[in-house]
């Protein structure tokens, strides 16, 4: 690795302050660990925060002409992009200070002045890697462990999230239960190795025939999974589903104990809905269930919607 490619993994630290004795200050301690972006105002920090390459995290001065520290921690706290940027207040003892003040606006910590430049770097390295460990937590809440696509959890957050996109825009939402046929006896006849390596193929190509839309899939349980078309009516929704089924029928997967084809098959049940006021996903989630069990009694390796 050369020594640039190692310089651009470094956190990024932002220093906020309108003395340049502090700034340089505060650089002298951090340039050698970290990359380092100055900000000699409230405002210019915001911008920065808000940029393509927003800080890791922020130490900020508190006095400071037009927006002070706390104005700054009260914008950059009630922008969902930077709310989640640790904040550190840099304080001299001898100016006026309130603690109590900066932790209720969301402050992680904070350092007064003159500080222990050991114990300093000691706090800044702490409330990075609290954030790392926090990001990589909430990161795999939300994926399922054998497939690596989205769980449950992380659905019922998107469909919560769509359905009031589309109840606002007025437009329709479409939504298909994608179930595996007959996987039982795949179990039964392969192992449930190979069962567990024909449901990562499968999740692999319903993520891949996702990527190319804004279409979102997660796995909703066991052998079964669950697509959301926003903005979708249903005969785009059923183009989909024959996509879908096409893929996984081109994929071959060998079943032979399958009573309805020599390979695995889905069997689909979709449904679209325009949201208004006093329906809920809830509907849709079932309508798509209903006819998913229309496909199996009728079949399987079919799509009702
Ligand atoms: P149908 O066509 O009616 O859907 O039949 P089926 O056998 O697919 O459905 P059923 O609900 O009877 O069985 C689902 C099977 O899926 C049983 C269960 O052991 C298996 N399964 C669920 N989760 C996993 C998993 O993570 N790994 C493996 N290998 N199998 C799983
Ligand atoms: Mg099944
Ligand atoms: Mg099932």
């Amino acid at each position: 690795m050369s020594h640039s490619e190692r310089k651009d993994e470094r956190a990024k630290l932002l220093i906020v302050d309108d003395s340049k004795q502090n700034i340089e200050l505060l650089m002298e301690l951090f340039r050698d660990d970290y990359k380092i972006a100055v900000a000699k105002s409230g405002q210019r920090a915001l911008k920065i925060a808000l940029s393509e390459v927003p800080p890791d995290i922020i130490l900020t001065d508190i006095l400071m002409p037009e927006m002070d520290g706390y104005e700054l921690c009260r914008n950059l706290k009630e922008n969902s992009a930077t709310k989640d940027i640790p904040l550190i207040f840099v304080t001299a003892i001898s100016e006026e200070m309130d603690a109590s003040r900066g932790f209720a606006l969301g402050a992680v910590d904070y350092i007064t002045k003159p500080f222990n430049p050991l114990m300093v770097k000691a706090r800044v390295k702490l409330h990075l890697d609290l954030k790392r460990k926090q990001e990589l937590l909430e990161k795999y809440a939300f994926i399922d462990a054998l497939t690596e696509i989205p769980n449950r959890r992380r659905f019922d957050e998107v469909i919560a999230r769509e359905w009031n996109r589309a109840l606002r825009a007025g437009y329709s939402i479409s939504l298909m239960i994608i179930d595996i046929d007959h996987f039982k006896l795949y179990n039964d006849t392969y192992g449930h190795g190979k069962g567990d390596n024909c449901l990562r193929m499968v999740a692999a190509t319903l993520a891949e025939v996702m990527r190319r839309s804004s279409d979102f899939v997660a796995r909703y349980g066991g052998e079964e999974f669950v697509v959301i078309l926003p903005d979708s009516d249903l005969p785009k929704a059923l183009e989909t589903a024959k996509n879908i089924q096409d893929k996984i029928d081109a994929l071959a997967i060998a079943h032979e104990s399958s009573l309805v084809a020599d390979h695995v098959t889905f069997s689909i049940g979709a449904s679209t809905i325009i949201p208004e006021e006093g329906k809920y996903p809830r509907e849709l989630i079932e309508a798509a269930d209903s006819k998913l069990y229309e496909a199996k009694s009728s079949g399987r390796h079919c799509i009702c919607s």
